[in-house]
């Protein structure tokens, strides 16, 4: 099986991937950018920001980093394991949407459909956050202009995120990130054997 879990930055999507990892000897941790060491050269360029100034350049690296994980991970893996990545091409979607307002969406998602050869994952836990939880995560103080705008790119990116997840033909779990870690796990255990 293949799992996405998806997510705006601190909703806890790694720590719950981390634990699986460790609980469940099934369980193969992955993510995206970086889940291979090929990938992870591409995820130091791509966070590194050496294509910035290029969104057409980052989009098409951060495909061939999902086509490369998707082809050398995933796939092999799928059907013996349970392959559990953080963030998939959910993230790939939301984050080149808010980036880039006036891309095309539905060409957005036939090219990540095409990184994973049309495969989508099985299933996908959703991190819903709030704006309370998001700036106390990244340690904010209230009413600092910079960091709002930071924590409103972070809801817009949620927002499509869920939006779109619900035209997928995917099982989908939303879970209140502001839940505690053993609670979020249970949840999510259910959701897998289900
Ligand atoms: O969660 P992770 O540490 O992998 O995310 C690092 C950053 O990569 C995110 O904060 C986000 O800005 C960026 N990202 C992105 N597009 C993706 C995945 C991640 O811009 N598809």
């Amino acid at each position: 099986m293949y799992v996405i879990f998806e997510g705006v930055d601190t909703s806890g999507k790694s720590t719950q991937v981390s634990l699986f990892a460790k609980r469940h000897p099934h369980v193969h941790a992955t993510k995206e950018p970086g889940g291979t060491p090929t990938g992870s050269k591409l995820r130091e360029m791509l966070l590194g920001g050496e294509l910035k100034g290029s969104f057409n350049a980052e989009l098409f690296l951060f495909l061939a980093d999902r086509a490369f994980h998707y082809d050398t991970v995933v796939k092999p893996l799928r059907h013996e394991k349970i392959v559990m990545s953080d963030r998939g091409f959910l993230s790939g979607i939301a984050y080149a949407c808010a980036n880039h307002s006036d891309i095309d969406g539905t060409f957005l998602l036939q090219m990540n459909r095409l990184a994973l050869e049309e495969d989508y994952p099985e299933k996908m836990v959703l991190f819903v956050s709030n704006e309370h939880l998001i700036k106390e995560r990244l340690g904010m103080k209230e009413h600092d202009a910079i960091e709002e705008r930071g924590v409103s790119y972070l809801l817009q990116i949620q927002d499509i995120m869920r939006r779109v997840a619900k035209t997928l033909p995917i099982k989908v779990l939303e879970v209140d990130a502001a839940q505690d870690i053993e609670t979020l796990y249970r949840q999510i255990e259910e959701f897998l054997n289900d």
